[in-house]
């Protein structure tokens, strides 16, 4: 069931979508070669955790980390650790949640440590883009999969794929909450959008194939090909005034 959100819970969602926004964008301003990504995760929840907020991700299903922090053909998912340095050339994904108040926030970046390949760069501009092609469809009236549509469209003008195992979802209350907000779909098809509806909308992006597979610690997810992978998520509103971006600092 899809619970809408009145005025009062927005005002929350609001908050933590900015207490979420701003640990992301703490955290990858600290994005360089040497950074292990647990420093990463710390910066995460000492943010969140400044703000009177907790972090979404932590004991989420056993997780261990704040924060998902996941490298070059790691899609989502990954552990922080103190072990997994940043390199020149790699790119790091920063998946972010902070619960404040009763409601989440939910949103990732892709991040290149220094000087990456042309691959790497066109592959996180483009699921940067992706994100704002779906975020352009999340109006009243329209559907679920003119969203996804409009992503995956945008993607395999570039040769690149869309992860179909993992989508997009509702965010409030729960973290995870319905509807799903696949990155790909077909228009006129899925939940009608109305005012108070709040989801990611989350494109993971493959240079090869979309297929993935789990790491034998049953967290990081990884591209099964072994190319790279990004992704870019904002915790959206859909409102009379058209898509608000709640994570968006
Ligand atoms: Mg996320
Ligand atoms: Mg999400």
């Amino acid at each position: 069931m899809i619970k809408l959100k009145n005025s009062e819970q927005l005002e929350l969602m609001k908050k933590a979508g900015r207490i979420t926004g701003e640990a992301l964008y703490l955290a990858g301003e600290a994005v360089k070669e040497g950074v292990s990504t647990l420093m990463l995760d710390k910066i995460v929840r000492t943010h969140i955790e400044s703000q009177g907020a907790s972090p979404s991700f932590l004991g989420y299903a056993g997780f261990p980390g704040s924060a998902c922090i996941s490298v070059n053909d790691q899609v989502i998912h990954g552990i922080p650790s103190e072990k997994k340095i940043l390199h020149e050339g790699d790119i790091v994904k920063i998946d972010v949640g902070a619960f404040y108040k009763g409601f989440h926030g939910d949103s990732a970046r892709t991040y290149a440590v220094g000087k990456v390949s042309e691959e790497a760069k066109k592959l996180i501009e483009v699921t940067k883009e992706s994100f704002y092609k779906g975020a352009e469809k999340a109006v009243i009236g329209n559907r679920i999969g003119d969203i996804g549509f409009a992503i995956e469209t945008y993607v395999s003008k570039y040769g690149f794929s869309v992860v179909r195992s993992y989508v997009g979802h509702g965010v409030g209350h729960e973290l995870h909450e319905d509807p799903e907000v696949p990155n790909y779909g077909v228009p006129g098809r899925g939940a009608r959008l109305c005012a108070g509806m709040t989801f990611a909308i989350e494109p993971m992006v493959n240079v090869g194939t979309y297929a993935v597979k789990v790491l034998s610690d049953r967290w990081t997810v990884i591209t099964a090909d072994g190319k790279l992978s990004a992704h870019y998520e904002n915790t959206v509103a859909i409102t009379e005034n058209g898509p608000l971006l709640l994570t968006e600092v």
